[in-house]
């Protein structure tokens, strides 16, 4: 009933060149794939070209980040209406990296997702645990604190356009995967609270991602759960054969 979901975040690598050519790897390798939806979020400089080449395939764009305004004083930031002009359809918000170096509260990742949904484009919302919090038992917590700031004055209307990750962040880049118990937990749990804030409807349809040390080999057992919809690839997706693996994982 949920499409499936496989997203590539690039985070900070790859120069124009080599974004086109591993954008253009996948767009060969994945030109049949109907079934589950597609997704990669190169570098902001690469955008633009990377959506030329993304045009009439089944792989959309993404941004790793976005600010909430539309315009103005605001130097150095890039709004969603020049990230949906360069083939942005995707946003991603909130991510640990984003939250652990840049400061991002859940405030901030909500007046984002707010400007991202005002716009049409579907938010990518991320959330995720340390290993700190997981092990002093403050792991449901701190989930939804982030799940509830991130989704406030968000209607159940606008939450046809929100895809959440849970990304553990001890699991990110560490070779660590959840296993996929550990991680069918926190979806289920995600899910509950989607039931208690939307309804069962918008709980039932939104995806729910899971991200931290997604390869070829565990992706199965992840999609296997009940609640897990898809995947927020980091390490994984720079590869064109690993990434076109992983998408093709039944
Ligand atoms: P890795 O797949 O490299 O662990 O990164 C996960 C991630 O942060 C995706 O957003």
């Amino acid at each position: 009933m949920r499409k499936p979901l496989i997203a590539g975040n690039w985070k900070l690598h790859n120069t124009v060149e080599q974004s086109c050519q591993l954008a253009q790897a996948l767009v060969n390798d994945l030109s049949d794939v109907t079934e589950t939806e597609i997704v990669i979020a190169p570098v902001f400089t690469a955008l633009s070209e990377v959506g030329k080449i993304c045009t009439e395939s089944p792989v959309q764009l993404a941004a790793q980040n976005c600010h909430c305004m539309d315009d103005g004083a605001y130097t150095g930031e890039v709004s969603v209406p020049l990230l949906a002009d360069v083939g942005c359809s995707h946003i991603i918000v909130g991510h640990s990296e984003r939250r652990q170096y840049f400061g991002e509260t859940d405030h901030f990742v909500n007046v984002k997702a707010r400007a991202i949904l005002k716009h049409g484009l579907t938010a990518i919302i991320c959330v995720g645990e340390t290993l700190e919090q997981r092990e002093s038992g403050e792991l449901f917590e701190v989930i939804a604190a982030q799940i509830r700031g991130a989704l406030e004055e968000i209607t159940a209307e606008q939450m046809a356009q929100v895809v959440l990750a849970y990304e553990p962040v001890w699991a990110i880049g560490t070779g660590k995967t959840a296993t996929s118990e550990e991680a069918e937990e926190v979806h289920a749990y995600i899910r509950g609270l989607l039931h208690g804030s939307f309804g069962t409807d918008i709980a039932s349809q939104c995806r729910i991602l899971y991200g931290g040390s997604v390869k070829p080999g565990n992706i199965s057992e992840l999609m296997a759960e009940e609640d897990i919809d898809g995947a927020l690839v980091g390490g994984a997706s720079l590869k064109a054969e690993d990434f076109s693996a992983i998408v093709r994982f039944k």
